[in-house]
């Protein structure tokens, strides 16, 4: 971690590339060409920090939500094992209690949980707007609030026990 901020805040790799890269054949001519930069491939890290996890050594597992999670497990179990307080952690940071709602709908009582959690997932909703000149699909444009609106959405969970009512009952989450 380290080796990459020093190399992402130092600008030593912000220099421009001697070449465009190789994936890139066409710009448009009359304009002036992109200019790229070699920068700090990630390649390296990602190979480092998925030493020894079956999915992430691999090329196969590209989930960057997956990814993050790993990063940030590995970084306290490393800070864990060097003897390190989990306050001076830098991970920390990233914590943050989600709390869950839930409501009975028999006698209306109401309870609250509490997750620790890193990351929230929320779900973003693809809309098709159909396809560009080079046959590409376009979505619709979403804002994070309507993600945030959906994630924190009511929802009605059919079999839930509830332990005041010692049955199984309907609960609004
Ligand atoms: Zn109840």
């Amino acid at each position: 971690m380290l080796k990459l901020g020093d190399g992402l805040v130092s600008g030593r790799y912000s220099v421009k590339a001697k070449a465009p890269p190789a994936s890139l054949t066409e710009y448009d001519t009359d304009q002036e060409p992109p200019k790229f930069q070699e920068g700090v491939k990630p390649s390296q890290f990602k190979a480092l920090i998925g030493k020894g996890h079956e999915e992430f050594s691999t090329m196969r597992q590209q989930d960057s939500e997956e990814f993050l999670q790993h990063l940030i497990d590995r970084l306290r179990s490393e800070a864990k094992r060097q003897g390190r307080s989990e306050d001076t952690e830098p991970t920390k940071h990233l914590k943050f209690g989600m709390e869950q709602r839930l409501q009975c709908q028999e006698c209306r009582r109401v309870g609250y949980k509490v997750d620790g959690v890193d990351l929230a997932s929320l779900p973003v909703e693809a809309v098709e707007q159909g396809v560009n000149e080079d046959g590409k699909k376009l979505f619709k444009q979403v804002r994070l609030e309507e993600c945030l609106e959906s994630f924190c959405a009511t929802e009605t969970l059919s079999d839930y026990s509830c332990s005041n009512c010692q049955k199984r009952v309907t609960a609004e989450k």
